[in-house]
């Protein structure tokens, strides 16, 4: 049985879906030059669409270091926001609100201890951030830089974040739906991770961003990108990863790209 508060929320959903999607103009002309959505199904961009109406509606966009936003913006954000949920519901989304967006990337001061107990400050130029129940922090070029199924993709990077974190903090082991496996989840991710660090430390020149290597909750949002766009190479390199992706996001996109698709995905296939 649904809580009273998630009957609350369906209930306003439906009304805003009867009030109107996001303008078929704005939809269109905010997605068209997006490789990553082409392949998908009407019902699929449908689902997309509604989503990503909920989306613009129930968040909060802030612009932030001279950033203008329009709806073009917003909508954009919103549908590669609302891919990795296609296949779950919105309420995956709860929790938080805003949206901030900064024309490129942004400034964050770093400090740690060194091994004899000095500290150490830097800054670190950032292009994405996602804070545990706050704000998701996007920079604006690398947004249109993602998409383009190459392998890049901050917005669902900072959103498999949100949703690793809906059970604490983003350690690469979210919430996993009825009949899957708590630790088949940690066997597979944690050889995988344990195998890619491996490769990276030997100076391998891997496909998948080394970055994934800074940790598990980064293994999980890194390879959560390439899944969706360039999902191929990701079945090749980890298959069972793959699998487990697939579970929890209820979709096959390698299924859904054509393997004529001139992308990075080939390029491993061949
Ligand atoms: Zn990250």
């Amino acid at each position: 049985m649904l809580s009273p508060l998630r009957l609350l929320r369906r209930r306003r959903r439906r009304k805003l879906l009867q009030r109107g999607l996001i303008p078929e103009s704005t939809w269109l002309s905010s997605l068209a030059d997006l490789p990553i959505f082409k392949y998908l199904s009407t019902g699929e961009r449908e689902r997309l669409r509604q989503l990503s109406t909920f989306f613009v509606h129930e968040k909060i966009f802030e612009p932030a270091g001279g950033m203008r936003l329009d709806d073009r913006v917003r909508t954009r954000i919103a549908a590669l926001a609302c891919l990795p949920i296609l296949n779950l519901d919105f309420d995956w989304y709860e929790g938080w609100r805003t949206v901030v967006v900064y024309p490129g990337g942004f400034i964050r001061p770093r400090s740690a201890f060194d091994d004899i107990g000095v500290m150490h400050e830097w800054e670190d130029l950032v292009t994405g951030e996602s804070w545990e129940r706050g704000p998701v922090i996007l920079s604006w070029a690398d947004v249109r830089g993602s998409g383009h199924c190459e392998g890049y993709n901050v917005v669902i990077h900072e959103m498999a974040h949100k949703l690793d974190m809906l059970n604490g903090t983003a350690d690469g082991f979210p919430i996993l739906h009825r009949g899957m496996d708590r630790q088949v989840w940690t066997d597979v991710f944690t050889a995988a991770f344990t195998d890619f660090n491996a490769r990276v430390d030997q100076a391998e020149d891997t496909l998948i961003d080394p970055y994934a290597a800074e940790g598990p909750g980064e293994f999980f949002a890194v390879l959560s990108e390439y899944f969706f766009e360039v999902p191929g190479l990701v079945r090749k390199e980890y298959p069972a990863v793959y699998d487990l992706l697939a579970q929890f996001y209820g979709q096959d996109p390698a299924v859904r790209f054509p393997s004529s698709l001139p992308t990075l995905e080939q390029k491993c296939q061949t």
